[in-house]
């Protein structure tokens, strides 16, 4: 009799636990339970035993009874092979990864019914003026007591009064409204020959119900995601849902637009934005398979799809799909993973490819479908570098003259600009003209930068906010502050001084915090009320501005700075995108890129548009680095708030490192960031063989080591940051 659980609680700090299934309960691997740890309850998932070994046996006598299982499907094998695949590839707790799974604790509590009230078609006798309105307003609407007084424009106690007197009744239901389904044959845009072919490859991998991985590589303006859209309507045809992960919320937005243009209405929506209620409505819609097409952030990849048929990872090349606490994953790595544990294909898309994506096309591994030019009349914008050495802006300024003339012409044309800088708030330095001091953040090692328009200095690293002082705290001078380099803020500033009937507005994570902030955005540029866009990475993709004609990158080497192995990819995969935001309409479109090193072989590429040969050079460099995709790295970082505690663990680690043959460590050495939130970093990277398992190294190096609770080290496998 199998009577005996194993469990994964929902407590990071400890292993699978065995429990005993009580008489009248039955409970399957996947089934979501809710168990007893000491004094409290826990929710915990029901695993094979022979896959999550446990070290603590505990004998059948001392078991403690499960206390119930929540009123929802166990989670699919698929689901649970990614959990254990994520949880040991990036060296996680399973029961931080089964977390991500369980995103809805409301969802566990079974199905829920509510009251809501409709019409009867009996007229009351005393038809008061009121409740003819009410009545007539509410037609064969039904909603809470609260919602139908709202649409009849009349108190809550005249909608009561109707249903005492008949006129309304009550009717039982779901709390969980169902969503609408997409319509495949709703409004099929008609495709260009290549866009055909591309589709119909996507489209007969979703027919075939199989796992492939293609990498759907167009410039940008392309239609990549018309041709997805395709592949979309297959899965819809088929039966199945479709998972669609995109790099930002704000990008939701307008996709659910396009979405709904295509199909005929909304997918459902899965970012961190939710309400609690919507949160657990979208979820046991996607663990019944009733939700068809969901849109999400990375953290939708972890959800409890009933019958997957396709994955798309949009922009597939960002970086914001890695997520840098707590679980550190890849959401395009982990969507590959789930593709092939659901047997479903998994289209990656993207104008800019990473060298890790190509880098598997080239090995075979994935395979490639290209779009090769823009759709209709729209060309690729002409590029053009603007040296600063040789063409400064005037003293104190930020905006080269050749720049500033085109941004006029583009003005006189009724055409819309872009300048694009990565860098929020006005200035990224402060300090006084006086005595030099410069405002750095208490728990972080980052100066304070500056936002004028909330008045504040803000560090970016932990949200500490101070307001400007007007003396300076170390020397006491009055008015002594200055502002050192520029934000979009200043730029914003500089152009309002150039333009002044111009309409401008900032667009950054300060501005756009909301999907209904961005929707705002795209509305009003449609409409034209806005002629100079000044904006952060947040508007560098996914936005189609027909009228907007010119992009202007205001430091094209900002994000060369810092120097990590992949920052001129990353300079080229941004500056791309900015510059694909140009002439995507019938008007042609020019970019200029600001730059102090045009000979710079990212520069030269994007300016000659030769992608291959820039991609050619830098899989060269990574190859003779055995950088990745050719080695692997893992960092380790030690943090404390206690300093000395944090370096003697990093050296102890150092001094512990096993000698494996193709395996290097370095460090520990204090983190670029040697100060974050207030705790003290030190890191260690491993370099490795590719074919080194990288993981059961650390696993054991680590395994063998102690340290108290006010330490913490984190394992960061594949990492992107090295700060
Ligand atoms: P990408 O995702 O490659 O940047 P999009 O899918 O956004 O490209 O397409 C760019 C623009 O061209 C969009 O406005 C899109 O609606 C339009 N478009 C692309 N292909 C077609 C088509 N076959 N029919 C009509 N419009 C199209
Ligand atoms: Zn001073
Ligand atoms: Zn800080």
């Amino acid at each position: 009799m199998s009577s005996r659980a194993r469990v994964l609680v929902l407590n990071s700090a400890l292993g699978p636990l065995d429990y005993r299934v009580p008489h009248g309960m039955t409970v399957e691997p996947g089934s979501i339970v809710v168990a007893p740890l000491g004094p409290r309850q826990l929710v915990g998932v029901v695993w094979e035993p022979e896959r999550m070994p446990s070290d603590a046996e505990v004998g059948d006598n001392r078991l403690r009874n499960l206390l119930g299982v929540a009123d929802v499907a166990p989670l699919r094998p698929a689901l649970r092979r990614l959990i254990e695949w994520t949880a040991d590839y990036y060296l996680a707790p399973p029961a931080a990864v089964v977390r991500m799974a369980l995103s809805s604790s409301a969802a566990l509590e079974g199905s829920r019914t509510a009251i809501e009230y409709r019409a009867t078609g009996l007229v009351p006798d005393r038809l008061t003026p009121q409740r003819a309105q009410a009545l007539e307003r509410i037609g064969d609407r039904q909603g809470m007591i609260r919602e139908l007084a709202t649409i009849a424009d009349v108190s809550d106690g005249v909608i009561r009064g109707l249903v005492k007197a008949g006129a309304i009744e009550g009717v039982e239901v779901d709390v969980d409204s169902p969503f609408p389904l997409p319509d495949p044959g709703f409004a099929p845009p008609r495709l260009s020959p290549d866009q055909r072919a591309a589709a119909a490859r996507l489209v007969a991998d979703v027919d075939a119900a199989a796992y492939r991985t293609t990498l759907l590589d167009g410039v940008t303006g392309s239609g990549k995601t018309e041709v997805y859209f395709e592949a979309v309507a297959a899965a819809l045809r088929a039966g199945r849902q479709v998972l669609v992960l995109l790099p930002e919320i704000a990008l939701t937005e307008p996709f659910l637009k396009r979405f709904h243009d295509r199909f005929g209405c909304e997918p459902v929506a899965w970012h961190s934005g939710l309400r609690a209620t919507q949160r657990r409505r979208a979820w046991r819609a996607i663990a019944s398979g009733e939700a068809r097409v969901t849109v999400g952030a990375r953290s939708a990849l972890f959800l409890p799809f009933a019958t997957l048929g396709l994955i798309v990872v949009d922009e597939a090349h960002e970086t914001s799909f890695k997520q840098e606490d707590g679980v550190h994953y890849h959401a395009r790595d982990v969507a590959v993973m789930r593709g092939l544990f659901e047997r479903c294909p998994v289209i990656l898309a993207s104008a800019t490819p990473a060298i890790e994506t190509r880098h598997q096309v080239a090995l075979g591994n994935y395979a490639e479908v290209k779009l090769p030019g823009r759709y209709g009349a729209a060309e690729l914008p002409t590029i053009e570098a603007i040296d600063l050495i040789e063409e400064p802006p005037e003293r104190g300024r930020w905006i080269s003259p050749r720049l500033v003339n085109a941004m006029r012409a583009a003005l006189e044309r009724q055409e819309q600009s872009l300048l694009f800088l990565n860098r929020r708030g006005y200035a990224p330095l402060t300090l006084c003209r006086t005595c030099g001091h410069r405002f750095q953040c208490p728990n972080c090692t980052a100066w304070m930068v500056e936002h004028r328009l909330t008045r504040r200095l803000a560090c970016h690293h932990c949200g500490h906010i101070e307001p400007v002082p007007r003396l300076c705290p170390e020397c006491q001078s009055e008015d002594s502050l200055v502002a050192c380099g520029p934000g979009v803020e200043r730029i914003a500033d500089e152009v309002a001084v150039l333009f002044p009937e111009a309409r401008v507005t900032v667009v950054t994570s300060d501005t756009i915090w909301s999907p209904a902030k961005a929707a705002e955005f795209v509305g009003r540029m449609e409409a034209g009320a806005i002629d100079i866009v000044v904006g952060t990475q947040l508007v560098t993709k996914g936005y189609h501005f027909p009228n907007l004609t010119l992009v202007g990158v205001i430091d094209a080497d900002l994000g060369l700075d810092g120097g990590d192995l992949r920052a001129a990819e990353r300079t080229f995969q941004q500056i791309r995108q900015v510059s694909g935001r140009a002439g995507r309409g019938e008007k042609p479109g020019h970019v200029f890129i600001q730059t102090h090193s045009p000979k710079a072989q990212v520069m030269r590429a994007l300016v000659t548009g030769d992608a291959e040969a820039f991609y050619a050079a830098e899989t060269e460099a990574r190859q003779e680095a055995g950088a990745p995709p050719f080695g692997r790295y893992a960092a380790i970082i030690v943090s404390s708030e206690d300093q000395p505690a944090a370096l003697e663990i990093a050296r102890a680690i150092g001094r512990s490192a096993p000698r494996v043959e193709g395996m290097e460590v370095y460090g520990p050495a204090p983190a670029p960031l040697a100060m974050l939130r207030g705790r003290h970093r030190y890191r260690l990277l491993v370099h490795a063989r590719r074919a080194l398992d990288v993981q059961n190294v650390i696993r054991d190096w680590l395994g063998g080591l102690e340290w108290s609770t006010k330490v913490r080290v984190a394992v960061d496998v594949d990492p992107y940051s090295f700060l």
